[in-house]
């Protein structure tokens, strides 16, 4: 027997472990969930490896969780059969957290204050173990990895800095694989071991999990049992004078305790959408990525053909938090499965290109390997087609939120993924089509609310041939600036791009339905209304006076022309043609400074 080590806690750990003990007291029922998702990992993970390695499975083949509660002493226990943790995992996993782990989590948490999502947050952060502590005063975790002969045991407490491992001894307790967690509850908290809190707490909260969950239940049947009855005092048969015995059946309940199945494992993808409610979409979203904000568009459908796969996709209603991390590639926002077997959330840009990375689902294959590798993934043809697929279904979806009848759904959508999409028109030139019925601007003729394309081209005049547009830094400057003069008195309409990647967006798209965008800003802008007489005539007029300013100018300006562009204004500063224009050069300067 080797005695126990204690181990010291990572500060960073120290401290989310005092938050969550000392200041967190809502929902703390979101414990349950993130240990059962825990061992829905660990199973997850078990069956992904043992598709190469099926020894990992000798030691008995059935993948469940199983959660027991002791009511009268506050215990619950949740074992899975999954992967385990050796020595050292214990120590790298329920010692030390990710750096940035608390500290976003806090923020988040900080951010949330009046939305009311406290302790449910804690999954996102990659902390979730430690919300048993949320409920425990001690909790016990003892597992046992294929990898390991030995069956180890961590042991911790909520207000302590230490935790301690030792090996585990005592037979009873022996795993064939996987882990048992123990808790004992904090005095405070004991009703959450009563086994129907537990049962509605796993139908609530796992309701998605894959892998059949039981808990131990009490139950009863009835059933029939004889008596006797003495019926003496009753009447008897008046010849023979004897007591008439009768039988009678009386109905007992008996109870007994027995695991019952608490969850549904049918993965919702593989059910027929027409059987699927938006109430059960939303809600495995929810589950799934630990949103708590319902998803703006779902859509669940089957690829057949070439390549066949199902899938759900979902818009959030709102970029993550923490803002700068616009466009993040490791998002963990699609869930690749091959054959139903969960393989990775961890991708880079295979699945959907990036711009897109704020799409969120699940994606179900039954044409990949069930060993497939990050490698074969960026090799596979299969992948390509299933991305263009996803990339199609992922505009659909966004199309279709476009055009419902609450206007307020994409100005939302618009507000969250926006940049991406304009990012998307840089990226992706073969979704050009896609992509720009999407686009939303300001415009001379409305200041207030954003139009689309399509939107523009209606308000077109019949002689009018590009599109129209002034980049610059605000709606108001937009609306002063003098290269508007001449197309507002010809009631033109003029596209504001007042987002600093808008103009490079708007270069790369270069043409709309036929329709070429053009800067107003640039020289020599035709507005259709060209007079060559009377150019001539003012070019003669003034040839001397725009020779007389381009040479006290001199370098400062490529050339000074008349021009036919402003109504009011004198003058004004153009870019050339193939130049930048001004609103480029002030990004670009902003860039170099
Ligand atoms: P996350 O699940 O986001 O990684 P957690 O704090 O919930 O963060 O868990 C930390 C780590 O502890 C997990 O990544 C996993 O490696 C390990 N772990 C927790 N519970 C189990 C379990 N039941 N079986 C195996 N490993 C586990
Ligand atoms: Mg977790």
């Amino acid at each position: 027997d080797t005695p126990a080590e204690k181990y010291e806690y990572q500060a960073e750990v120290s401290r989310l472990m005092d938050l969550i003990v000392n200041s967190l007291y809502s929902n703390k029922e979101v414990f349950l969930r993130e240990l059962v998702s825990n061992a829905s990992d660990a199973l997850d993970k078990l069956r992904f490896l043992s598709v190469t390695d099926p020894n990992l499975l000798k030691d008995g083949g059935d993948l469940d969780i199983r959660i027991q509660s002791d009511k009268d002493n506050g215990i619950i226990t949740i074992t899975d059969s999954g992967i385990g943790m050796t020595r050292q995992e214990l120590v790298d996993c329920l010692g030390t957290i990710a750096q940035s782990g608390t500290a976003k989590f806090l923020k988040a948490l900080k951010e949330s204050k009046d939305s009311g999502a406290d302790s449910s947050l804690i999954g996102q952060f990659g902390v979730g173990f430690y919300s048993a502590f949320l409920v425990s005063d001690r909790v016990v975790v003892s597992t046992r990895s294929p990898k390991s002969d030995k069956q180890y045991v961590w042991e911790g407490e909520a207000n302590s800095s230490t935790y301690t491992i030792r090996e585990e001894t005592e037979p009873e307790k022996f795993l064939p694989r996987g882990t048992c967690l123990t808790l004992y509850l904090k005095r405070d908290d004991k009703g959450f071991a009563h086994p129907e809190r537990i049962e509605k707490l796993v139908k609530n909260y796992s309701q998605f999990v894959s892998f059949p969950i039981y808990t131990w239940q009490e139950k009863g049947y009835t059933k029939e049992v004889e008596v006797d009855e003495d019926l003496a005092d009753a009447k008897t048969d008046g010849q023979d004078g004897q007591t008439e015995k009768k039988k009678k059946t009386k109905k007992v309940v008996e109870k007994y305790w027995d695991w019952e199945l608490t969850n549904e494992t049918q993965p919702i993808w593989l059910r027929n959408p027409k059987d699927v409610t938006t109430e059960e979409y939303n809600e495995f979203y929810k589950k799934t990525f630990n949103e708590y904000l319902e998803p703006l568009a779902s859509s669940h459908f089957t690829t057949e053909g070439e390549v066949e796969f199902r899938s759900i996709l979902y818009v959030p209603s709102m970029a993550p938090m923490g803002k700068d991390e616009m466009v993040n590639l490791k998002t963990k926002n699609i869930r690749l499965y091959v054959k139903r077997v969960f393989i990775s959330d961890d991708f880079d840009g295979e699945l959907f290109p990036r711009y897109l990375s704020f799409i969120k689902g699940v994606v179900d294959s039954n044409d990949l390997p069930l060993n497939v590798s990050r490698e074969i993934l960026q090799e596979s043809r299969i992948v390509r087609i299933m991305r263009k697929r996803l990339v199609r279904k992922a505009f659909d979806m966004i199309l279709g939120i476009s055009m419902s009848e609450n206007r307020d759904d994409y100005e939302k959508f618009w507000e969250n993924f926006g940049k991406h999409l304009k990012l998307g028109c840089i990226e992706d030139r073969e979704n050009h089509k896609r992509l720009a019925p999407l686009l939303r601007f300001f415009s001379s003729q409305s200041d207030q609310e954003m139009i689309s394309l399509d939107e523009y081209l209606e308000n077109m005049k019949p002689d009018q041939k590009d599109i129209y547009y002034i980049a610059a830094d605000s709606v108001t400057s937009a609306m002063n600036t003098p290269f508007l003069e001449r197309l507002l008195e010809k009631d033109l309409e003029v596209l504001f791009l007042v987002d600093p990647i808008d103009e490079v967006a708007i270069q790369n798209l270069k043409s709309y339905k036929d329709k070429n965008f053009v800067d107003i800003s640039k020289e020599d802008l035709d507005v259709g209304d060209k007079n060559e007489e009377k150019e001539k005539e003012m070019k003669q007029e003034f040839g001397q006076t725009c020779d007389w300013i381009k040479k006290r100018l001199g370098d400062k300006v490529a050339s000074v022309q008349i021009s036919n562009r402003l109504s009011t204004s004198p003058c004004v500063l153009v870019s050339g043609k193939f130049g930048w224009s001004a609103n480029m050069e002030r990004l670009m300067k902003a860039q170099t400074v």
